[in-house]
């Protein structure tokens, strides 16, 4: 088969190209690198297995020209080329808003002309400000006011939803929506803001946590791996066309414990510092307090559960971080 990624050199596509390169399928990738990184692939790139299987487009979803050829030519599309991470959508409000909106029309107006099947990589933050749990799939949505640039990535995202659902209904695109809750692992940086690799980096340099708000905010945790292996049921599945799944974990932690065991996994000496929204953010920054998946319906669709638990997780990242970040493990500094 023929995969196209757009989006494919950030942290979830890159993981997602490893997994049918594996299975021996051709994979072609578009990414413009904003967010997304060469060193995500370079090994993927320098792997002789893959060297004739493997094709990289640097370059954005807007090129009609390229996406046209590269629509043309694959058998399935993944879209998980987006704005991502809170900390990115308030520091490039109006192109996080273009990029998501447009980006994801472009795609399914280009999968619908060439009839490919195509799952649009939507966000658990389309959920809004809930406190309860687990978060269903048919769960009502609440945010806050347009002057709260925070929200507009929920809204984008919950628009991509609403857009591919009418291309089912009305044109029959193939089409599945993967709300993606909080996904970690190796290759995730820190930089737009994720809390894991952050920590875990803050940990491995002696200095301290910084943990947002009072941190009793909690958060599931799901590996990439098991993310991708989702994507790909999905996929497959005939099913999930047409349908919205959550995809996670169910291991609830708040950022506090969180905070503490990542101190415990690296052997670090460092503090833990509660550092307030206005500060890390903006002033009247809202974060939601609870993000648990309901996961019933992904079960039942392809069978789908998470199998890796967050300190086998937090190991590997801690690993991963440690080589390729350079950092020292503390204890032997
Ligand atoms: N967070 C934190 N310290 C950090 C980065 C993030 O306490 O240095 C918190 C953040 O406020 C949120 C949670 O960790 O409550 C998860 O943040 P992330 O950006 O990873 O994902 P989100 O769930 O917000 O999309």
């Amino acid at each position: 088969m023929r995969i196209l990624i757009t989006g494919g050199a950030g942290f979830i596509g890159s993981h997602l190209a490893e997994a049918y390169l594996e299975k021996g399928d051709e994979v072609y990738i578009i990414d413009d690198l904003s967010t997304g990184s060469l060193s995500n692939i370079n090994a993927l790139r320098e792997n002789k297995r893959f060297r004739d299987r493997f094709f990289i487009k640097t370059d954005t979803i807007f090129n009609h020209d390229v996406m046209v050829e590269l629509t043309g030519i694959c058998d399935v599309v993944f879209h998980l080329a987006a704005a991502v991470g809170v900390r990115y959508i308030l520091n490039n409000p109006l192109e996080s808003i273009r990029t998501n909106i447009r980006g994801t029309e472009k795609v399914l107006e280009l999968c619908a002309k060439f009839k490919k099947k195509v799952l649009i990589t939507s966000s658990s933050e389309v959920y809004g400000k809930h406190t309860h749990a687990p978060l269903i799939e048919t769960d009502n949505i609440i945010y806050g006011p347009s002057s709260n640039s925070r929200w507009s990535y929920a809204a984008s995202k919950l628009m991509d939803e609403f857009m591919a659902l009418a291309y089912f209904r009305t044109k029959g695109l193939r089409v599945i929506i993967a709300r993606l809750f909080n996904t970690i692992g190796p290759r995730q940086t820190g930089a737009y803001g994720m809390v894991v690799p952050r920590f875990v980096a803050q940990a491995l340099k002696n200095e301290p946590l910084t943990v947002y708000g009072d941190g009793t905010q909690t958060r599931t945790f799901t590996y990439v791996k098991d993310v991708v292996r989702a994507m790909t049921g999905l996929m497959e599945s005939d099913v999930a066309v047409g349908e919205v799944f959550n995809v996670g974990g169910t291991e609830e932690i708040t950022m506090l414990d969180l905070a503490k065991k990542i101190i415990r996994e690296t052997g670090s000496d460092s503090d833990i510092e509660l550092v307030s929204y206005d500060e890390a953010f903006e002033k009247n920054f809202e974060d939601m307090q609870r993000r648990v998946p309901g996961i019933k319906k992904i079960k039942r669709a392809i069978g789908f559960q998470p199998e890796t638990d967050l300190d086998a997780i937090l190991r590997r990242v801690i690993a991963y971080m440690k080589i390729n970040h350079k950092i020292a493990n503390p204890k032997q500094t």
